[in-house]
């Protein structure tokens, strides 16, 4: 037996395993690499499910052209330089192994330009190989065309559940983004059609109007609360608009849409006698957390994190809740009976 160093090829099969699970997750990656480009306009298109066709157009600042090649190689980021900036992580990406896992299992087209650049780039790798490079004219920002997702890696492609699964993950994750990132303009076309869009107005109620609808939007509480230099805002629902499960709790940290017992554990406390057993509320908010209190290096989707000080995290969800709540209870209920 001797023992080889893999490939750069086959290592990044084996990464975009864990961050490219299904044509949605290409889709997160590529939306928040647009987010930190300071995108404020993004179009997503898909058709069946993503699984043929994925684009995501951007008017960020765009990928420099020397830069195009390397932004495809394994750990290379541009939002962090050094082992001290993980403490503080502000953006959403930063372990630079996106474009390289996608481009290991897709047809990949990136076409991008900077705004002081007379022309811009197209680049083409397909499974990890290289096709295309070469000048093209386009406005300022970045598309990303992925194709044929998974068509190297048959054992992943055959675990894909149908375009309509597909595309309910994919709706999801877009919800989510447009909702934690109002000051963005989400664009969303299915098969042609257009499937939601927000303004870009940084109105979080607008967004969730745009979402879930009038029922949800207006049977809002608002939310706003600071507690040790944290701060939690946004909407709660009325207790009637609960649910048998939780996804209709939305929240984010920093932007980036996250999943935490913690603050479970205090939305549940905060609605408290509000809610019978197994009935959740419907929430999304905003916490804004220093970056230096929180780990989010824990998982490569990054949806997990750690807080440095969770009984803190805790008292500001639950206390911002529980202060809603009590204020909403003082307003008086207009009757209609005279
Ligand atoms: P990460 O986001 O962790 O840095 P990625 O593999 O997702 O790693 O992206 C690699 C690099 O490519 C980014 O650090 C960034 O510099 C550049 N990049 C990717 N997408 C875009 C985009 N839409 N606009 C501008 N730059 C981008
Ligand atoms: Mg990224």
């Amino acid at each position: 037996m001797s023992i080889l160093l893999l490939d750069q090829n086959t290592i990044n099969k084996i990464a975009a395993g864990e961050v490219v699970e299904r044509p949605a997750s290409v889709i997160k990656e590529l939306v928040e690499n647009a987010i930190d480009a300071k995108a404020d306009a993004i179009t997503i298109e898909v058709k069946e499910g993503g699984l043929k066709f994925i684009r995501i157009t951007d008017n960020g600042f765009g990928i420099h052209k020397e830069d195009v090649k390397a932004a495809f190689l394994r750990h290379s980021t541009s939002k962090i330089k050094n082992e001290e900036d993980l403490t503080s992580i502000m953006s959403l990406g930063f372990r630079g192994e996106a474009l390289a896992s996608i481009a290991s299992v897709g047809r990949v087209e990136l076409i991008t330009k900077q705004e002081a650049e007379p022309v811009g780039i197209r680049y083409v790798i397909e499974g990890g190989v290289e096709k295309v490079l070469e000048e093209v004219g386009c406005p300022i920002g970045t598309t990303f065309i992925v194709k044929d997702l998974f068509y190297n890696t048959p054992a992943r492609r055959k675990f894909m559940k149908t375009a309509g699964t597909e595309l309910g993950y994919i709706s999801d994750l877009i919800h989510k983004m447009a909702l934690g990132h109002p000051e963005v303009s989400f664009k969303f076309i299915n098969d042609g059609k257009i499937k939601l869009q927000t303004t870009g107005k940084n109105k979080l109620k607008d967004c969730i109007f745009s979402v879930y609808g009038m029922e949800v939007a207006k049977n809002l509480i608002e939310i706003n609360w600071s507690f040790e230099g944290m701060r939690i805002e946004g909407f709660i629902g009325k207790p009637h608009l609960n649910r048998g499960n939780r996804t209709y709790e939305n929240y984010f940290l920093n932007g980036r849409y996250i999943k935490s017992k913690v603050i479970e554990k205090a939305i549940e406390d905060g609605y408290k006698s509000k809610l019978m057993l197994h009935q959740y509320p419907f929430v999304t908010f905003h916490l804004h957390v220093d970056g230096k209190d929180v780990d989010v290096n824990v998982h490569p989707t990054k949806m997990e994190v750690r807080f440095m000080e969770e009984a803190k995290v805790f008292q500001l969800v639950y206390k911002g809740i529980e202060s809603a709540l009590n204020r909403e209870a003082l307003i008086p209920q207009v009757s209609l009976e005279k």
